[in-house]
């Protein structure tokens, strides 16, 4: 049985790999952005060039990393993947940068975590393809400059304000990813489910879509657990949307897709603060989170529903958000 399970397991593994789209093509929404994406690379590849850095920001799950291997991918270059605190000491950055090959890409995923010393050594190679590395101690040091391929770099950021300005202005293009709209999140459930042979009723890929918080890795995941369920109950041949109630009730993903930390922090500014203004801070403190997390993973979706606002004077909840929370 254990062996089963194991091969189940890769094989769904394997399946869940192949979920991110490898062409800008196939990227469902943004279109804005593929536009220019589509007309960088095209220049890109007509001059034999390295395309110029980007910096893409917005909350986790909108296909920060799937852009980066479809750029990889369309260029026909090689696309190394990179957190940011996996970069601790400068011959981890010097290693990566001198094994990069001509016009490759760099993807750097939570870049506003770099450390100082890191952050210096990009500069010179994001601006000048360049490591400049001080040999010697105290009065006989000097500077030995050695020249990398050129390459593009692509930072991924939840939280753009941590950036430091010389990181920020290196980067060629800035590009926030918002959260996707009711259509595109639709059709985002239909590829995934198709991908995974689910066959879902078409009431019941609206419910998905309107319960993932805009985000496709939230759609996928939820499909993955709707596709636990059927797996118990193979007799199913489409999924309908009660069953997607039932996976999304355990999951404790409500009708408008909020899940616990939302209503969490929606709780707590009515409860504690009769629905606000309560500063950002205050916010943080009283739920034990870190402010950037709220401002940049937990209140995107709030706002974009519009249970919450921003005020000068602080967050404050809407009547809608009273309302859903059963205050009214
Ligand atoms: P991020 O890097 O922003 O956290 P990822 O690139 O890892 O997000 O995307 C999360 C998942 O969502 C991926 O597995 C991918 O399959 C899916 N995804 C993201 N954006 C899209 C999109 N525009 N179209 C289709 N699938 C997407």
């Amino acid at each position: 049985l254990p062996k089963l399970w194991y091969r189940e397991s890769e094989r769904i593994t394997s399946l869940l790999g192949n979920l991110r789209p490898k062409y800008l093509n196939e990227y469902i929404g943004q279109q804005e952005f593929k536009q220019v994406l589509k007309i960088a690379i095209q220049a890109a590849c007509a001059r034999e060039e390295a395309l110029d850095h980007l910096l893409l920001y917005g909350p986790p799950g909108l296909g920060k990393t799937t852009i980066a291997l479809i750029v990889g991918q369309e260029l026909g270059v090689h696309c190394h993947i990179v957190t940011a605190p996996a970069l601790e000491r400068p011959r981890d950055i010097i290693g990566i940068l001198l094994s990069l090959k001509p016009n490759e890409i760099l993807f750097i995923d939570e870049i506003h975590r770099l450390n100082h010393i890191t952050e210096e050594f990009l500069y010179t190679a994001m601006e000048d393809f360049r490591i400049d590395l001080t040999i010697g101690k105290g009065k006989v040091t000097r500077t030995h400059s050695i020249s990398i391929s050129p390459f593009t770099l692509i930072g991924a950021t939840t939280k753009v304000g941590s950036l430091s300005s010389p990181l920020f202005d290196r980067f060629g293009f800035v590009q926030r990813l918002d959260l996707y709209n009711l259509n595109d999140l639709c059709r985002i459930v239909e590829r995934t489910a198709t991908l995974l042979a689910l066959k879902l009723e078409q009431n019941a890929i609206l419910e998905v879509a309107q319960r993932s918080r805009g985000t496709p890795r939230i759609a996928n995941r939820l499909l993955r657990r709707i596709r636990d369920i059927i797996s118990i109950d193979r007799n199913l041949n489409f999924v309908s949307m009660e069953l997607v109630n039932e996976a999304l009730s355990l999951l404790q993903v409500d009708s408008q897709g909020l899940d616990s930390s939302d209503r969490r922090l929606l709780q707590f500014l009515l409860e504690v603060y009769n629905g606000g203004p309560v500063g950002l801070d205050t916010l943080a403190a009283g739920l034990g989170e870190d402010p950037l997390t709220i401002e940049s993973v937990i209140e995107p979706f709030l706002l974009q529903v519009g249970f919450l606002k921003r005020t000068h004077r602080g967050r404050v909840v809407t009547k809608d958000g009273c309302k859903h929370l059963g205050w009214y």
